[in-house]
């Protein structure tokens, strides 16, 4: 398996519209794990195929304590949801900045499995969060897009001076909150 790079906010290509996955083989499967790898590596609970520079829809979630329930949606459709809470989230290409999001509380989502099977699952709470900042990505959009304008300013300052602080290296999140 292979660790992946991270793009990192305000980087252009996080901004690109997935296109469907058309054909789930061994060429996406092994896509998956390196995915997963790289998420639990980071001590991500999610990574969207976007945030490593692959513009498919596709992404993997573990929001297990243990990293036990690894769980990969292709081509992922929310086709039902319900009530409203708000969370806050990171992002593993937003590097140690944390906001509240508003969300749906509960969601019922179609997808394919890493064979190619379809599927539903009715996620709540941290899963269901969790979803819906990875079908954004997917989308080209950000958990700082739904602040205001003044904060994004903020993060993007505070980003280059971390990125310069640390040179090339990537350290490892210093939250109690998962970033996702
Ligand atoms: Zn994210």
């Amino acid at each position: 398996m292979t660790r992946l790079t991270i793009l990192e906010y305000p980087d252009p290509r996080l901004r690109t519209v997935a296109q469907p996955v058309d054909e789930v083989d061994d060429a996406l499967r092994q896509l998956i794990d390196d995915m997963l790898e790289t998420m639990y590596a980071s001590q991500g609970i999610g990574l969207a195929a976007t945030q490593v520079n692959v513009h498919k829809r596709l992404l993997v979630l573990d929001v297990s304590e243990d990293q036990g329930q690894p769980l990969a949606l292709i081509n992922p459709e929310i086709v039902a949801r319900e009530e409203v809470c708000t969370t806050q989230e990171g992002c593993l290409s937003v590097p140690g900045i944390f906001d509240d999001v508003e969300r749906a509380q509960r969601i019922r989502v179609r997808a394919l499995d890493r064979h190619g099977e379809p599927f539903e699952i009715d996620a709540e709470g941290l899963l269901a969060v969790c979803i819906q900042h990875e079908m954004d990505h997917l989308e080209g959009k950000l958990f700082v897009d739904y602040l205001s304008e003044l904060k994004r300013q903020r993060i993007r300052k505070k980003l280059e001076k971390d990125r310069k602080l640390r040179g090339t290296e990537r350290v490892p999140e210093r939250s109690g909150v998962p970033a996702i």
